[in-house]
């Protein structure tokens, strides 16, 4: 358990991105399979890239030499405990300013924005408040403007200097095309998101479901490094969940997501705000917390405060032991209980990570909510699933978001034709 984990600062010198190759990266040119080795263990020999990625040291020795020509990777000294008798040996690692891309989260009450180095450290953060109605596709491209003339000019660069933008946001959204089928954030449905912006900026766009960014934070800067089976569920005005597996985001069929919240835990239940019943956000998301406070607290009077400040009252009135409010978090604890534990029984992950705003009010049950999905679970024996909590804040989603630049404009700068010798 971790609340203080900032997936936005990560280790210096530690390297980012996955440890481990998924599946499809055998598919990848070998130039930047050795790129990404650099990048994901912050520095590396060329005997150890050689080792790690089966090349013969000729080629490896070849191949690095090109990468060092274009500008992408360096010769380090190693650290001195790394080094062996004679002459010390050299490492290799990225050049930070070969690159760099923006990440964004798009979310009710903020933006956030990060500017990060193709190193994978973060240089930069920005975050402009912004009025909580759903916006046309043009609105929301003004505030992004602002944000990112904010973010820019504290690095003191300008857009063309951007080899890509990340951008998160919640709801459905189809990754490939960049539209946005739904979004709580859009008054209209099925936008073409991307387009809009690329057309705007000039500068290419990467968009995701919110839920997977924060995902990809975890593989590429937290503790989903060398994991190959992980989940991230969270819990903020909805219930998100993003999952990895074989080392790389599930993204589904539809751009769909997966989304826990609406996955049915109760017949003819509660009713949902996307109009269905007895889904599990139905019991455990911020309307279903305010909607039972309001009745069985008679907290009329805070009928008109915002959703956050009805929260912050129950939380308080909790803490303080009133027995009602206790109640609504216990019940709330139980049916996410639930929902994870039907995530462990689905998908057997080595670790779930919860996180969101709203798990600073759900501390006081951790131990009873963890204690629930081991009873809801079939035994396994002597290494139960770890459940952990990380209390990511935006910036952490915006990092992730940048991962997901990284990885796109990584991708595209290993498929150009200056590699085609
Ligand atoms: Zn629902």
């Amino acid at each position: 358990m971790d609340g203080e984990f900032d997936l936005s600062k990560g280790k210096p010198g530690a390297g980012c991105g996955p440890l481990l190759a998924a599946d499809s990266a055998s598919s990848k040119p070998l130039r930047q399979r050795i790129f990404e080795y650099v990048r994901a263990h912050g520095h590396a020999a060329r005997a150890d890239i050689s080792r790690a990625l089966g090349v013969s040291p000729g080629s490896a020795t070849t191949l690095t030499a090109e990468l060092i020509q274009n500008g992408l990777l360096r010769e380090v000294a190693q650290a001195p405990k790394e080094q062996g008798r004679g002459r010390p040996p050299v490492a290799l690692e990225i050049v930070p300013d070969a690159g760099r891309v923006a990440g964004i989260k798009i979310s009710h009450r903020h933006h956030t924005a990060t500017l990060t180095d193709f190193a994978g450290n973060m240089i930069a953060q920005a975050v402009l408040e912004t009025t909580q109605k759903a916006k046309r596709v043009h609105d929301v491209l003004d505030e992004l403007n602002h944000l990112l003339k904010r973010l820019l000019k504290k690095a003191d660069c300008t857009l063309a200097d951007l080899n890509g933008i990340g951008i998160g946001m919640p709801g459905i959204i189809a990754h490939g095309e960049g539209i946005v089928r739904w979004s709580p954030i859009l008054s209209e449905r099925d936008q073409p998101f991307g387009t809009a912006f690329r057309d705007r900026f000039g500068v290419d766009v990467y968009l995701e479901n919110d839920a997977n960014m924060l995902t990809l934070a975890e593989l590429w800067f937290g503790a989903g490094r060398d994991m190959s089976d992980f989940a991230v569920v969270t819990i903020e005005n909805g219930v998100g969940m993003g999952l990895v597996l074989n080392n790389r985001l599930y993204r589904g069929s539809f751009g769909m997501g997966l989304e826990l919240g609406h996955t049915k835990v109760q017949i003819d239940g509660a009713l949902c705000r996307c109009g269905q019943r007895g889904c599990l956000e139905a019991y455990l998301g911020d309307y279903a917390l305010a909607r039972e406070a309001t009745t069985a607290l008679g907290f009329g009077q805070y009928q008109q405060s915002s959703m956050k400040g009805i929260l912050d009252k129950l939380f308080e009135e909790a803490k303080l032991g009133n027995p009602a409010a206790l109640t609504i978090f216990q019940r709330a604890g139980r049916y996410l209980a639930l929902g994870l534990s039907n995530v462990m029984q689905l998908f057997d992950p080595a670790l779930i990570i919860l996180s969101g705003e709203r798990m600073r009010y759900d501390y006081m049950f951790v131990g009873d909510v963890i204690a629930d999905v081991q009873a809801l679970t079939l035994s396994r024996g002597d290494q139960p699933c770890k459940i952990e909590i990380h209390n990511s804040g935006d910036l952490s989603w915006a990092h992730g978001a940048s991962a997901l630049a990284l990885a796109a404009v990584t991708d595209e700068m290993f498929s150009t034709d200056r590699w085609t010798a």
